[in-house]
């Protein structure tokens, strides 16, 4: 019996927390000076395949420092300011706060009346992100989901439920571009709709998708008997940070009757920014997916899909099974479950809600805000730098960068900027991956970082820089 109690102990999580959480904040503080990579050596491996799941308890303090000692530091320090590859995790101390704070009360975060508290919270936060985006508020619906990935998959399933009669599914055809974020095609393919049925539309110079190719193809496969149903235009590209033309492609889907899916995952806290502007044409969007734990600097798994229309959720996803009869969704108290894909959930959404309430708005402005300069400095770097050829410019805070000399061919090239990443992370104190645009390997940077300064980028560029002397080239 003794046993059993250890289970519902509060006093030691009070005591525990209360001793350990200082520790393991400071290692974030710390984390600037730390190595980016940190690949676990193999007797490492093995030592963490070696603990038993045994009968008997465990000191907890011996068992938190071998976590700490053997399984949190062999990773990847995404937040750190200068790991620049995927979009990093700008990681603030505040949404930890929130994302803490919301993991100990552990709400019941799929209903409206088991936690109306936080329920109201997250739906007045969504109704906000909406006006962000120029919804009309009094309608639109909306939900915290785990990441990019599930909040596009929700979105697809809402356009064909809308768009699409059953018998149509096989007919039906998605329009995505050639920068499309792959986690579109895998929720097509998870719901059911044939790969072959998803049109990639090519991108103009600055990646963009080409709006008179994807009208030529939406015409040709009606001619074809196919059902166009679904175009995903995309606020901030994760190669380049493009953004679609928003407004023509709403054009384009009202005309063909298609529902429009805006993937701002990573772009969308652009619309926190100063560079507003840059969106036009979003709020004609049926439905957007907008990530926390990338440009909002939450902890991950904290994620949005808006939909103009709670109702085009509701009937997607209402289940309404005999058990959940006494908790019923009331349109002004819509239960979550009703309008996505999870039934218990946590309240994902409370870590953002108490960022924002605690900084405010205008430290997004200024973190978002401070990205867009991040890359502009990058780009003003390798502007005026012969040895740089710019393969994508600045855009929201990314920009893709090629090392270039006459006298090497494409396959060379490639070789040489595959190989200069490679040195950079193997020194470990920067960490930029490459891409591939149009068959060239770039050098991307994806600067999201707030903390990043103009002498840490000019320090980036001048490593890269002895890293190219290194080689002789
Ligand atoms: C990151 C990203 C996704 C996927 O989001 P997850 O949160 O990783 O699931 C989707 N679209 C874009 C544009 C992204 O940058």
């Amino acid at each position: 019996m003794d046993n059993l109690k250890l289970l519902y102990d509060w006093q030691e999580a009070q005591n525990l927390l209360r001793e350990v959480l200082p520790e393991i904040i400071q290692r974030q503080i710390d984390v600037g000076n730390k190595k980016i990579l940190n690949p676990i050596p193999k007797e490492r491996e093995d030592e963490i395949k070696s603990i038993k799941f045994g009968e008997e308890p465990r000191e907890p303090r011996e068992v938190i420092e071998q976590m700490d000692r053997l399984l949190y530091k062999y990773r990847t320090i995404q937040n750190h300011p200068k790991f620049f590859s995927f979009i990093p995790l700008a990681l603030s101390p505040v949404s930890v706060v929130g994302d803490i704070i919301n993991s100990i009360h552990s709400p019941y975060g799929g209903a409206h009346v088991l936690s109306e508290g936080v329920a109201i919270a997250q739906k007045w936060l969504i109704n906000w992100m909406g006006e962000q985006i120029g919804y009309p508020v009094k309608e639109l619906g909306g939900i915290f989901v785990s990441g990019g990935s599930m909040a596009n998959l929700t979105a697809s399933v809402i356009a064909r439920n809308e768009k699409l009669k059953d018998e149509e599914i096989p007919k039906g055809t998605v329009y995505i571009s050639d920068q499309t974020h792959s986690s579109v095609a895998k929720g097509i393919h998870i719901m059911g709709t044939p790969l072959l049925n998803i049109r990639k539309i090519k991108t103009d110079d600055i990646f963009r998708m080409d709006v008179e190719d994807l009208k030529r193809q939406i015409e040709a496969d009606i001619k074809d008997g196919f059902i166009p149903f679904l175009i995903v235009g995309t606020a901030g590209t994760t190669n380049t940070g493009s953004i679609d033309l928003l407004e023509e492609i709403s054009k384009i889907a009202k005309k063909y009757n298609c529902w429009f899916h805006v993937d701002g995952a990573y772009g969308a806290s652009g619309l926190l920014s100063s560079h507003k502007e840059l969106f036009k044409g979003i709020e004609k969007s049926d439905s957007i997916s907008w990530d926390g734990h990338k440009w909002l600097f939450q902890s991950y798994g904290c994620a949005t899909i808006i939909c103009k229309d709670r109702q085009a959720m509701a009937r997607t996803f209402n289940a309404n099974p005999e058990y959940l009869k006494d908790v019923e969704s009331q349109d002004s108290n819509i239960n979550f479950w009703d309008i996505g894909i999870e039934l218990t959930c946590p309240a994902r959404g409370m870590r953002l809600w108490y960022t924002l309430q605690r900084v405010g708005t205008k430290a997004f402005r200024e973190a978002i805000d401070r990205g867009f300069e991040n890359a502009k400095k990058f780009e003003e770097l390798f502007k005026k730098d012969e040895d740089f050829e710019i393969i994508s410019p600045a855009m929201l805070s990314t920009i893709n960068v090629r090392y270039v000399n006459e006298k090497y061919t494409l396959e060379e090239l490639n070789e040489i900027n595959h190989k200069l990443s490679e040195i950079a992370s193997k020194r470990n104190e920067e960490v930029y991956y490459t891409t591939t645009l149009r068959g060239k390997t770039s050098l991307r940077f994806c600067a999201i970082h707030p903390q990043l300064t103009d002498a840490d980028i000019e320090d980036v560029y001048k490593k890269l820089k002895r890293d190219i002397e290194s080689l002789s080239l």
